[in-house]
């Protein structure tokens, strides 16, 4: 990975204080999805970062990782497949739980979704916690099927999400 991409992509996150609420820095990937070499770049990353990895679907977590999940899809060649807040898929699905700061969150997959056996890649825009990142996996093992590799634009790294998706192969692009 070239110093000169990471800078360029770097500097299409803009960040916003004090966003969703007091004390958060949101790191806002919109500028990066509107600029295309900065897009590309991003995914091209990505595929770089799977090595040749053969896999069957990429995964995409609502909302932010549908963006870069399902581009990373048509590179790949394979279908993407949505996962998404507790509602809103409108055939059967299977659930997974997990904790936030207060409460919890859930995400759900449509049970036919994957083939027993399909390796799958996890894609979305951040991993901070990691919690939404390791339900997924969940979510891909109800399926029967495995997780060859997560993959994120962004790792906040303090929070050592990461951690939580051992030993899975975990490909970032850009630390904060
Ligand atoms: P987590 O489950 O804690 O890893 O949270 C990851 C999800 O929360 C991702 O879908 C991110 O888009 C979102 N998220 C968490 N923190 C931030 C942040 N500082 N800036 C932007 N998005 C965030």
């Amino acid at each position: 990975m070239s110093e000169e991409r990471l800078r360029f992509l770097r500097s299409r996150i803009r960040d916003i204080p004090d966003f969703p609420k007091e004390g958060i820095l949101f790191r806002d990937i919109t500028p990066l999805l509107a600029d295309v070499e900065a897009f590309r770049t991003s995914i091209q990353l990505i595929v770089e970062g799977l090595a040749g990895e053969p896999v069957q679907a990429v995964i995409g977590i609502e909302s932010r990782g549908f963006m870069f999940g399902a581009a990373l899809a048509d590179k790949l060649g394979v279908g993407f497949v949505p996962v998404r807040k507790p509602g809103k898929l409108p055939s059967a699905t299977y659930r997974a739980e997990y904790d936030l700061e207060y409460g919890s969150d859930a995400v759900e997959i449509h049970r036919d979704a994957l083939n027993p056996g399909d390796r799958v890649v996890v894609v979305d825009d951040l991993i901070a916690t990691g919690g939404t990142a390791e339900a997924t996996a969940q979510l891909v093992h109800q399926c029967g099927a495995e997780v060859a590799a997560f993959a994120f634009v962004i790792n906040l790294v303090g929070l050592e999400g990461t951690k939580k998706l051992e030993p899975h192969k975990v490909i970032s692009i850009l630390d904060y």
